[in-house]
Formats: C-alpha cells, structure tokens, sequence
C-alpha cells in the first residue's frame, strides 16, 4: 500500500520528493505576452524559453533528474567502447524486462529507424493501436503502411473506458487471418500519445501477443511512454493489485518480442534503446546501431546520459516516485471537469488534454481550433502547450485540409517539475479561458511549410480576436500579472 491519504479527506496529489535545485520563472504582463505571441507568429514552437511561464509544451527531456541521477553523472565512466557506465545501464535494463540484449540509440526515432530498415518492406501491412509522429514517418519512408485498431470509443473525448489505449484484438486477428499482405510486425504503443496517453492493459497486451505468436509475427511494444502506462495499469486492473511494478514491466516483456523506448521520457533522461531475447534479429540491429547511431556501448549516448537513465531507471520501478504524473494528471481532469471545460477522459499519462472543439465550436476545423485555444492559453497565463489536431496533419494530395478525428490542446506534465500551486494556477487560467471562450477565433497561415508545417510554420489570427482577449484579461484581472 503506497497512498497516503487526508485527514481532511481531501483528494490531492502530494509530492514524493522535495526540491533542492530551482530555476526562476518570468510571468510577464499580458500586453507583453500578446508582444511575444505575435512576434512568435502565433507559432509556440517559435517562442523564447524566457517569455513562458509554464512550459507544458512536452515530456521530451525535460523532466526534472533527482539528487541520485546527477551524482551517477559525475562519475560516469567515459569511453568510446567499453564503457563502465554502458555495463551498469545494460544490466539494469536486462533486470527490469528480464531480456538478453540491450541495444543503445541516441532518442526513440533512432530506435524506430533501425527496426523500420530492418523490417518494413515495400508494400507490408503494420497493425498497431495508434501510430505516433516519428513511427509513421520511419514506416511510410520504408514504404510501409499503417493500420490503426484502436478499440471502439478510443477516439470519443469523454468515455468511462479505463483502457482507451487497448488494440482491438478480435479486428487484428481477423486482419492477420484474412490479409494476403507481409505483415512484418505488429506494434503496441504504451500509453497512446496522441490519443491523449491512454494506456493498454495488461490483459490487452497478452491476447495480442497470444494472436501474434499464432500467426508467427513479431510483436514490438514502444514503450517511451510506458512508466504511466505501469502505474494506470497497476490502479486500474484488478489482475495487476497486488503486483509491483516490476512484477507488471517483466510481464509485459515476456509478452512482446522487441521492447524499444525514449529515454527523454521513460527514464528520466536522454537517449533510448530496444531490448530484446536472442535471436538471429540481434546481429542485424547491432549493424544497423553501429551504422546509424553509434558503437555498441553508447548508440549516440553520452556516457553522463547513460548513467543518469541508470539511476532514473530504476526510480521508475518505484510507485511513489511514477505516481506523481498521473495523480497530477488526474487532478487537472477533475478540477476542470468540475468547472465544466471539456477534457479527454479519463485521465492518462503524459498530460491533460483540452478538447478544443468543444472551447471553440465557431471555430471551423480550417481554422486550427486547438492551435487557437493555444496561443488563447499562453495569452490568459504565459502557459505554453502543444496543439495537436488539424494542424498537426498534412494537407491531402488536392489541398484540401485534412480535419483531424480529435482536435486537442495538449498540456503536458513534466515529471517532477511543477508544484501543485503551478498545477492549480494552470487551472485557473485555462477556466478563465473557458468562461471567455466566445472571443476565441481562428488563425491561418500566413508561411506554410510543405513537411512538418507545424514546427516552423507562420500564422496570425484571422480577426481582431486576440486583442479583444487581452483587453478584457485586463478588465478582468486589473493591474494582476
Ligand atoms: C516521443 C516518442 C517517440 C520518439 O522518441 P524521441 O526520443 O522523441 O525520438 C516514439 N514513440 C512515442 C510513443 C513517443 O512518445
């Protein structure tokens, strides 16, 4: 029993750690955020660092490293080959998912271009829950195509279903039974990203890999985001109560065949890697690693990074230090939930996720309502998240727009970063936001990138909407940052 309950019986998530190390923050006034919006171009990847107050951007690399990570880093053992620190990382890691090898890549990307190299072909068939960013570019680039099954009502905002990140299973084993097509793998994504970070079960993960090993293909489980996937599971599956948490992460792994992950977010670190059991793919990825990403004792690491994803690691196998993304997580669903905003539900891992076609229903889909209510958010409180919708997709071949199933504003929850005062002026900024939500309009391109338009793409907003909102920030709110 890890909870640690209230008198009071209040619900709050409570830190498991204190602070020692802290950064200053900037909060400028609001006329000056609406200076750095426009000169960021309604862009939030082209904002400054220093003109945000509350960057829930991303999970990626910036989640905070604790006292026992930065003490490994001073000692790491630094060698092209050979590396101490590689040693001590890989039989961490051998321990945790109870494989034979681990082999080293500089970020999850890397990880995914090697095994894309080696296994998608032209023409091939993928099956997965939910394809992410970088996985899809690396399969179609192999002239892979993708196949989503996500379980029913994985893509309806609200539901009750605590495993919206599950694969429906009996629509790939029709698939896989029926298919004249080269499947070279199946894919399961812990903690789906851009559905929200909506994990599988434990359950889920063994049918699948009991469909897979009936038809003789491989499954790859990706698990950059797997350490809230471990502790969703651990609340909410009654198979998994009385199992620790790394009692469930050997169980997934002696249900899938290749592991690979990000280390930017599980691990509490940079880097990333694959794990698997011998077997002839070993070799092959071992070229393919020194080829792409570096020597087989560091894949593109430093040795200071890997002796930090040591450390941070095994801190992930701890429920009190894992449990504090998701029960933040959770706290923004319900306070916002109360005040009526739209929220993807129930809640996941990675971050809170606004429904922006519910704040903005005026709003059309060409007009990039989450990228909208975005550039709203960093307006009403300096918080910089990260759309992910329409404006995240590709045109289709004739220009049209291609509108996104969900069209969300992410606000991710770095782990270990904020206090909970930051979590709840969060809230508050976004319910103010919601209470305003009628002088939210539109933004269209004013320089629109052919590849990934979203990162460095330029925008402005197509009415004096942004003006109206800052003056009544200042109506509203007086002389207050
Ligand atoms: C971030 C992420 C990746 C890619 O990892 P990088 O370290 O950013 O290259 C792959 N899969 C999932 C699910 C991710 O969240």
């Amino acid at each position: 029993m890890q909870d640690i309950r209230f008198f009071s019986g209040e619900v709050l998530p409570l830190e498991r750690h204190k602070v020692r190390i802290v950064q200053k923050l900037n909060l400028l006034p609001v006329e000056e955020r609406f200076a750095c919006l426009q000169a960021s171009k309604n862009n939030l990847y082209l904002l400054k660092n220093r003109d945000i107050f509350l960057d829930m951007l991303t999970d990626s690399g910036v989640n905070a490293m604790s006292d026992r990570q930065l003490a490994a880093m001073m000692s790491a053992d630094d060698a092209y080959a050979g590396s101490e620190t590689f040693f001590e990382l890989e039989a961490v890691i051998k321990d945790i998912f109870g494989m034979d090898h681990f082999l080293p890549a500089h970020q999850g990307r890397g990880c995914e271009r090697v095994l894309a190299d080696l296994l998608v072909k032209e023409g091939d068939l993928l099956p997965m829950n939910y394809h992410f960013t970088t996985t899809r570019a690396h399969i179609v680039r192999c002239g892979g195509e993708i196949v989503e099954l996500l379980c029913e009502g994985a893509e309806e905002c609200e539901s009750t279903e605590p495993f919206k990140g599950n694969i429906d299973t009996k629509a790939l084993a029709d698939l896989l039974a029926t298919t004249t097509r080269n499947v070279p793998f199946v894919r399961l994504e812990a903690g789906a990203n851009l559905i929200g970070g909506q994990p599988f079960s434990l359950a889920n993960l063994e049918e699948t890999y009991r469909i897979c090993q009936e038809h003789k293909i491989l499954l790859v489980v990706d698990a950059s985001l797997l350490q809230d996937n471990l502790y969703l599971i651990k609340k909410r599956e009654a198979a998994a109560k009385d199992l620790t948490i790394r009692d469930i992460c050997r169980k997934i792994a002696a249900n899938s065949d290749i592991i690979y992950f990000s280390a930017r977010k599980f691990g509490f670190a940079k880097g990333g890697g694959i794990v698997l059991r011998e077997g002839p793919l070993v070799g092959k990825l071992q070229e393919l690693i020194v080829l792409n990403e570096g020597f087989l004792t560091y894949g593109g690491m430093s040795v200071r990074e890997m002796a930090a994803m040591t450390v941070g690691l095994e801190e992930s196998m701890d429920e009190s230090i894992i449990s504090q993304g998701p029960e933040y997580i959770a706290y923004m669903v319900d306070e916002l939930s109360k005040r009526g905003v739209p929220v993807v539900k129930p809640a996941g891992g990675l971050g809170c996720h606004l429904n922006a076609r519910g704040f903005a229903p005026d709003v059309p889909g060409e007009e990039y309502p989450a990228a909208a209510v975005a550039s709203a958010l960093y307006l009403a409180g300096g918080i910089r998240g990260m759309e992910r919708g329409t404006l995240s997709e590709d045109r289709l071949p004739d220009g049209r727009e291609k509108i996104a199933s969900m069209e969300l504003l992410r606000l991710a929850v770095p782990r270990r970063v904020f206090t909970l005062s930051q979590i709840r002026y969060c809230i508050d900024r976004v319910h103010w936001l919601w209470e305003n939500r009628e002088l939210i309009g539109g933004l269209r391109f004013t320089r629109e990138p052919k590849i990934l338009r979203f990162f460095i793409g330029e925008l402005e907003p197509t009415s004096d909407w942004q003006d109206k909102l800052v003056a009544k920030f200042r109506a509203d709110f007086g002389d207050s940052l």
